[in-house]
C-alpha cells in the first residue's frame, strides 16, 4: 500500500524492531494505522529547503564535521536529514521532525540524526559538539507525540536518537520487584519481557500508549494509570553524560559495588535526579524503574453522570476517597465529546458544519452507543482479592450515587472494542494502541494538550472547564477536556486536535492555547507539562519574585553547560549565548522558532 508518496509497509513488530508493537496487538494496530491514513490527505513535504543547518556554524564547516563524527561513529550511525519529512504514524514515526506539527514543517527540524551505541559513544557525540558547538538534542524514541514528537527545539540541532541502537533491558530483579533499562525500552517491549520470563507477580504502569520509552517518558514526568502512575516518583537511580562529556550515576549509584541502585533512590546528599527531569541537563542513558506487585485480582468500573454541572459535586465527591485511597488509581473523567470521538470516525460523519460540534448531535452520538447518553465518565479500577474490593466499590457507589441520574454501567453490556476495555488494560498495566483513535477526528489529525494542574476541587474543576470552553468556543474547536486526578492535585488535560496540513487550523489552536496557559496563568493554574512551541510561555508563567526560578534554571545551564549545546531552549531554559536574541517563542514572536544567532563567545 502506498500513500502519496508515503510507502506504508507492514506495521513493525517486536523483537524484530525495538519500537514495533507487541504481536498481540498487531491486528489493532494495523486497523488504527488504516484510521489513520483513512483521513490523510497531506502530501509527504518533498520540497525540503535543503539541510537545516544550525545557528552559529558556516555550511561547509559543519557538513566537514559531521563527517568527523561519521569516522568517530561509523558512516551508518549518522544520517544527514536532507530526505523529504514523512509524518508516518505513530508505530512509524519520524526522528526528524515532528509527525504532528503546529508549525511549518521546517521550523523544528533536525539537520542530522546520530545512533550511539553505546554511554562511551554518547559522550563521543558531546564532545564532537562541544568541540564545533552544535546543538544536540537527545531522543529516547521521540514518540512524545502533543509534546513535539522527536523534534529539536533549535532548528538544525543534531538529534541524538538513543533508543535504536540502545535498547537492552539490563535488569530485571524478580525479588526486589525492579529493572533497569536503556533508552530504547519502551512499555510494550518490557512488558513483553515480564511476560516471556514468567514474571506475573509483577505489573508494570504504562500510559495511555505504550509505544513511548520508559525512559522518555519518566523524565519528561509522564504519567499511567496503575498506583504506580507516577513515573518519575517510581523510577530509582539514572546514569547520565553532563553536557561536559562525564557520566554520573545518581542515588546508590554513585557507590561503587552497591546492589541497591534500584532500591533506594536517593544515596546521599543532595538529591540530583530532579534537574535531570524536563530539563536540558544531562543525557540519560540508564534508568532505573520500581515495578508493582501484582495485586491479585482487579475490577475495572466505569459510571456515567448526567449533566455538565454535575462535575463541582463530583469531583469534591472524589477528593476524599481518592485522598485516602478508596480510589487507587490515577482515573480519568471524561467528557462525552471525547468519547464519541474516541470511537475513531471523522467528525463529518456526525456533523458538516463549521466550529464545534454542538452538544445536541454529540449527546444523539451518545445515545447511540452501548454506554448511552452522558455528560461525564468515571474510569476506575479496584485492586486486591474479591472481598477487599467489595469494601471499596462499595463506598464508591454510594458516594457517586449521591448525584442524581448516576449510573454504573455493567462491563458485561459493553462490546470488545468499546474504549472501558482499554481503560481496562492500561489499569492492569498491559499497554494497548487504543487512544490514538480520536486524532481521527480530523483529517491530517495532530493534537497538542493544554494540562494545567488544580487542586481536587469543584470550583476548581470549574473554573478550569469554563476557561477551556470559551477560548474552544473563540476559535470554533471541539472541546475534549478530561480529569486525570492524582493524590493531592488533578491534571486537566484537553487535547486540541487539528488539521496539520492547514495554516488556518493551526495557527486557530496555536492561539486557543496560548489564550488558554495565558488565561489559567492569570486564575494561577500552570501546566505540568507542555509542547515545545509553549514551553517559553509556560516557564513564564512560573514567574513568582521576579522569575527567581528560571534565573536559577539559567545558573545551572550555564554552570553545566557552558558552550550551550545540550537541548537550548527546552523547558524554556536558553544557555547564555543564545540569551537576548529573540529565539523565545511568545505570541508576538509568531510562528517562527528561530532567533537571530547565537553570541560566540
Ligand atoms: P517517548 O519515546 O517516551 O515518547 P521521547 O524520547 O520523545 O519520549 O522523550 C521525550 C522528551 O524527553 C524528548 O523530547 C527529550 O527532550 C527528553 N528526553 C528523552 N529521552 C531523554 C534522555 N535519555 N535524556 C535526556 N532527555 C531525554
Amino acid at each position: 500500500m502506498s500513500f502519496n508518496g508515503e510507502a506504508t509497509s507492514d506495521v513493525p513488530t517486536l523483537p524484530g524492531t525495538h519500537s514495533g508493537i507487541p504481536p498481540y496487538l498487531l491486528d489493532k494496530a494495523r486497523r488504527a494505522k488504516d484510521g489513520v491514513f483513512d483521513t490523510r490527505t497531506k502530501p509527504v513535504n518533498e520540497r525540503r529547503r535543503s539541510v537545516a543547518v544550525p545557528q552559529g556554524i558556516e555550511r561547509d564547516v559543519f557538513l566537514k564535521a559531521l563527517a568527523e563524527l561519521k569516522e568517530q561513529l561509523g558512516g551508518q550511525h549518522v544520517e544527514i536529514n536532507d530526505k523529504p519529512l514523512v509524518d508516518g504514524w505513530y508505530m512509524e514515526h519520524p526522528n526528524t521532525h515532528d509527525m504532528m506539527t503546529i508549525l511549518d514543517d521546517e521550523e523544528l527540524v533536525a539537520s542530522a540524526v546520530v545512533y550511539p551505541g553505546s554511554t562511551e559513544e554518547v559522550q563521543t557525540v558531546v564532545a564532537w559538539a562541544n568541540k564545533h558547538r552544535v546543538p544536540i538534542f537527545p531522543i529516547s524514541m521521540g514518540r512524545n507525540l502533543g509534546y513535539g514528537g522527536a523534534a529539536p527545539r533549535v532548528r538544525g540541532s543534531v538529534t541524538i536518537d538513543l533508543g535504536k541502537r540502545m535498547n537492552k533491558i539490563l535488569d530485571i530483579n524478580p525479588d526486589d520487584f525492579t529493572c533497569l533499562v536503556e533508552p530504547g525500552v519502551s512499555f510494550y517491549a518490557l512488558y513483553e519481557a515480564l511476560k516471556e520470563k514468567g514474571y506475573d507477580h509483577m505489573w508494570l504502569d504504562t500510559p495511555d500508549l505504550g509505544g513511548g520509552s520508559i525512559i522518555g517518558n519518566t523524565v519528561d514526568r509522564g504519567v499511567g494509570y496503575t498506583p504506580y502512575g507516577d513515573h518519575w516518583a517510581c523510577h530509582a537511580g539514572l546514569e547520565v553524560v553532563l553536557p561536559t562529556g562525564e557520566v554520573i550515576r545518581t542515588g546508590m549509584g554513585a557507590l561503587p559495588g552497591n546492589n541497591t541502585w534500584q532500591a533506594f533512590p536517593y544515596g546521599f546528599g543532595p538529591y540530583s535526579d530532579g534537574i535531570f527531569s524536563q530539563s536540558n541537563y544531562g543525557i540519560v542513558t540508564k534508568m532505573g524503574m520500581t515495578l508493582m506487585p501484582n495485586p491479585g485480582g482487579y475490577e475495572s468500573f466505569m459510571y456515567t453522570f448526567p449533566n455538565e454541572e454535575d462535575l463541582s459535586l463530583l469531583i469534591d465527591i472524589i477528593r476524599p476517597l481518592r485522598i485516602s485511597n478508596i480510589l487507587e488509581n490515577v482515573a480519568q473523567l471524561r467528557h462525552v465529546a471525547q468519547s464519541v470521538a474516541a470511537r475513531g470516525l471523522p467528525r463529518s460523519k456526525f456533523y458538516s458544519g463549521d466550529g464545534p460540534v454542538p452538544d445536541s448531535v454529540i449527546h444523539a452520538a451518545a445515545a447511540d452507543s452501548p454506554v448511552g447518553d452522558h455528560t461525564w465518565a468515571y474510569y476506575g479500577m479496584s485492586y486486591g482479592p474479591e472481598q477487599f474490593r467489595a469494601y471499596k466499590l462499595s463506598l464508591i457507589d454510594a458516594a457517586f450515587r449521591k448525584i442524581p441520574g448516576t449510573k454504573k454501567i455493567d462491563p458485561a453490556t459493553l462490546p470488545e472494542d468499546e474504549y472501558f476495555w482499554s481503560r481496562d488494560r492500561i489499569a492492569a498495566g498491559v499497554p494497548d494502541i487504543h487512544e490514538l483513535r480520536w486524532v481521527n477526528w480530523t483529517p491530517n489529525g495532530s493534537h497538542i494538550a493544554f494540562s494545567p494542574v488544580s487542586p481536587i476541587r469543584g470550583v476548581d474543576a470549574t473554573a478550569l472547564f469554563a476557561l477551556g470552553k470559551k477560548y474552544h468556543d473563540k476559535y470554533g474547536i471541539d472541546f475534549f477536556p478530561a480529569f486525570c486526578v492524582g493524590l493531592r492535585e488533578m491534571h486537566l488535560i484537553v487535547e486540541i486536535v487539528f488539521d496539520r496540513a492547514d495554516p488556518q487550523r493551526r495557527r486557530e489552536a496555536l492561539d486557543c492555547l496560548r489564550d488558554m496557559v495565558d488565561e489559567a496563568a492569570r486564575l494561577g493554574y500552570g501546566e505540568y507539562r507542555t509542547h515545545l512551541v509553549l514551553m517559553d510561555q509556560v516557564a513564564g508563567t512560573y514567574s513568582w519574585n521576579d522569575g527567581a526560578i528560571m534565573k536559577f534554571n539559567e545558573k545551572l545551564k550555564d554552570a553545566l553547560d557552558p558552550n550551550g549545546i545540550l537541548a537550548p531552549g527546552r523547558c524554556g531554559i536558553w544557555p547564555r549565548r543564545y540569551r537576548g536574541r529573540g529565539w523565545e517563542m511568545t505570541r508576538e514572536k509568531g510562528i517562527v522558532a528561530e532567533g537571530d544567532g547565537v553570541s560566540d563567545e
